[in-house]
């Protein structure tokens, strides 16, 4: 297939300008640190704010922390973007190149006479749970209380989420809700953050669905006692329970998983923690993600099994709580569709449909308009980390494709 780079309206080089005068804020090594209502997260709104006034959108931030620019014109109107914090000592595109795309979607789009509609950026605050859990989206539709704010506070500073507004001057704003109707969908662009794309020699991954999250705590009751006494028969060493039930799992997980099930033993307390003390307790905290709640319901009751089997055999007692559940949301077809087109057309065709392992704040735009995403290439996958990159010729791809895949849907 031919390459039409030449024929997309897109500027390629304003988009690297605009990511690179995002990454000059807070910037740290190669990447950034912009921790939710930090001085350079706020100063990222604010150069947003700027940006949208000239690509004929009204911005604002609003009471929660989102920046939400709207359109006079009439027609269709799409809504894009990501967000601008980031992890702290993270990269520069997680979250930037969504709404950097967005801009510039707006941009080429909004003034074309040709196309009967326009192109809204958002960018949602606190996507990385600073305070909360994609707090700014789920606030857009519908989904924070006041009192979830009065009870959200910074995990690393323990800071209330009701001073950090004070202090950034946004006490006491309105809060943007959605406008039922107003838009026909969300489009997001965002890193992949893993090396399929990469490894595969691809250029635009279409997300099919992302996986939603189930998180449990699992506790093991033994005995607590003297680590030098205690002989081997009698013991009850909850820490030892946990060990076995680890490797139980990892022994028969993969017989039930599905092809993309990923699970994570991401904490390990052992009470009372001393050397010379045998664990009375242990507890454990443990993900599963998967794009299929048909799989994840057959790993649940797996675990419910296994407790009840390690009870049963003692020397202790197993309990399984689950803490988060997390529906998986499925990308509107018409919305693959139009990136896949879009890539046809500006990306040689060097696509493919994947599920995202990452939560994205389109799964909460899906709850209540149709929702599509788009990855570009991470380079050796990394995320998460200042060293976090992309080429600036995938970068310039990912930007044509998604402008393009704004005007298919939008009817141009
Ligand atoms: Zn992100």
């Amino acid at each position: 297939m031919q390459l039409m780079s030449d024929l997309s309206p897109v500027d390629g080089a304003r988009v690297l300008a605009d990511l690179n005068a995002l990454r000059a804020i807070g910037a740290y090594k190669t990447g950034v640190h912009k921790p939710t209502f930090s001085h350079a997260h706020m100063q990222s709104l604010g150069w947003l704010v700027e940006q949208l006034a000239g690509a004929e959108l009204a911005a604002s931030i609003d009471g929660i922390g989102n920046v939400l620019g709207t359109s006079a014109k009439r027609g269709a109107k799409i809504l894009a973007g990501s967000h601008l914090e980031s992890q702290n000592y993270a990269g520069w595109l997680d979250g930037p190149l969504g709404v950097v795309y967005a801009i510039e979607a707006a941009r080429v789009i909004n003034p074309d006479q040709n196309i009967d509609g326009a192109v809204e950026v958002a960018a949602w605050c606190d996507e990385e749970g600073h305070f909360g859990h994609f707090l700014g989206s789920r606030s857009y539709v519908g989904d924070v209380s006041e009192r979830d704010i009065d009870a959200a506070r910074d995990r690393n500073s323990d800071r209330t989420m009701r001073e950090a507004l004070s202090s950034v001057g946004l006490a006491g704003r309105p809060r943007a809700l959605a406008e039922r109707g107003r838009h026909i969908g969300y489009l997001e662009a965002h890193i992949e953050q893993g090396d399929r794309l990469e490894s595969g020699g691809l250029a635009i991954g279409i997300v099919t669905s992302i996986v939603g999250i189930w998180q449990y705590r699992i506790t093991f009751v033994g005995e607590q006692n003297h680590a030098g006494t205690t002989r081997m028969e009698i013991r009850k060493d909850a820490g030892l329970a946990l060990a076995k039930f680890c490797v139980a799992i990892d022994d028969r997980f993969p017989k039930l998983c599905g092809p993309r099930t990923v699970w994570t033993t991401g904490r390990i307390a052992l009470d009372p923690g001393a050397p010379s003390i045998i664990p009375g307790r242990a507890d454990m905290l443990f993900q599963i993600r998967d794009d299929d709640p048909a799989v994840i319901d057959r790993l649940e009751r797996k675990l419910e099994t296994m407790a009840a089997d390690f009870t049963a055999r003692g020397p202790c007692i197993v309990t399984l709580e689950r803490i988060r559940t997390g529906t998986p949301a499925l990308m509107d077809r018409r919305f693959q569709d139009a990136i896949e087109a879009a890539s046809n057309s500006f990306a040689g065709g060097r696509s493919a449909h994947m599920p995202s392992g990452a939560g994205h704040d389109a799964q909460i735009l899906a709850r209540i308009m149709p929702a599509g995403m788009m990855f570009v290439p991470s380079i050796g996958g990394v995320s998460h980390h200042w060293s976090e990159n992309t080429d600036d010729a995938d970068i310039v791809t990912g930007a044509e494709v998604f402008v393009d895949a704004c005007r298919r849907l939008l009817g141009g």
